[in-house]
């Protein structure tokens, strides 16, 4: 049952085998609200009480106050998930303008519309050509045209050995972020790259979109130059005190890490 769209607490309690629930609500419940609780009073009288003579009651375990909350929900749930809910925290605070935050969101969650998933839906009918536009040699799924495909494979090492790292290529796009937001490092250091792997998400696919729609050239070497000016611009457009230029990021980006590594 979804607690949060009836109320934001709930109680209720019943006497002995003969009583019947009472569950009190908020606010009056809207009519699909009350089919929802009418499977709740079912599936609560189907239950015989442990103990006839002690009264039946409802307690929310998580919580102090022993009553269902929408805070408490959120906090389990956070406690719960754990990394998983800070990755979110870094897709959604960073400076990367929100369309690109968005799209980084539903890569992490496999959610991109790729051809295949398009064919799958009806969208793109059975015999559309569903190949990876840069490779002409897979299937486009998410984790090929955004990490597993040759052609992005170079754009991903190109873009790691700029900030001076040597890697090894994730499972997933999700096991590939998951890394990335890990790696600890110095406050603003930890903004430059926090946005790197979504200016690449979001440049794989306006150029897949290009190459697709547009009949344009897939050229990787103009793709690492477009991330690179696409994380300096974010950075120099957003609140944080950079006092490096674009060029310094595009071309020095060593040492501006240096720098900020160093205190300087
Ligand atoms: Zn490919």
């Amino acid at each position: 049952m979804e607690g949060e769209h009836i109320s934001g607490w709930i109680s209720g309690q019943r006497r002995g085998v003969a009583g019947s629930w009472t569950v009190g609500f908020r606010r009056a419940l809207l009519a699909w609200e009350e089919q929802e609780a009418n499977r709740l009073y079912t599936l609560l009288n189907s239950v015989t009480p442990l103990c006839n003579t002690k009264t039946d009651e409802l307690i929310w375990a998580e919580g102090t106050s022993r009553m269902f909350s929408v805070s408490s929900v959120y906090n389990w749930c956070e406690s719960f998930l754990g990394p998983k809910l800070d990755m979110a925290g870094t897709i959604w605070n960073n400076c990367a303008p929100s369309k690109v935050q968005f799209f980084g969101w539903l890569a992490w969650h496999g959610k991109v519309k790729t051809s295949s998933f398009l064919q799958r839906i009806g969208i793109l009918d059975s015999n559309a050509n569903i190949v990876c536009v840069f490779c002409q040699n897979e299937i486009e799924i998410v984790d090929h045209i955004l990490l597993f495909c040759p052609f992005v494979w170079r754009l991903w090492s190109n873009i790691v050995k700029w900030w001076g790292l040597q890697w090894v290529l994730s499972g997933s796009v999700n096991g590939l972020l998951q890394w990335w937001f890990g790696c600890k490092m110095k406050k603003l250091e930890k903004k430059i790259w926090a946005v790197i792997p979504l200016a690449i998400l979001w440049s794989i696919w306006k150029h897949r979109n290009d190459c697709v729609f547009s009949d344009i050239q897939p050229n990787w070497e103009e793709l690492c130059d477009i991330v690179k000016v696409r994380v300096a611009m974010w950075i120099k457009a957003s609140p944080m005190d950079a006092v490096f230029s674009i060029n310094d990021l595009v071309f020095n980006l060593q040492q501006v890490q240096y720098c900020i590594r160093n205190g300087g």
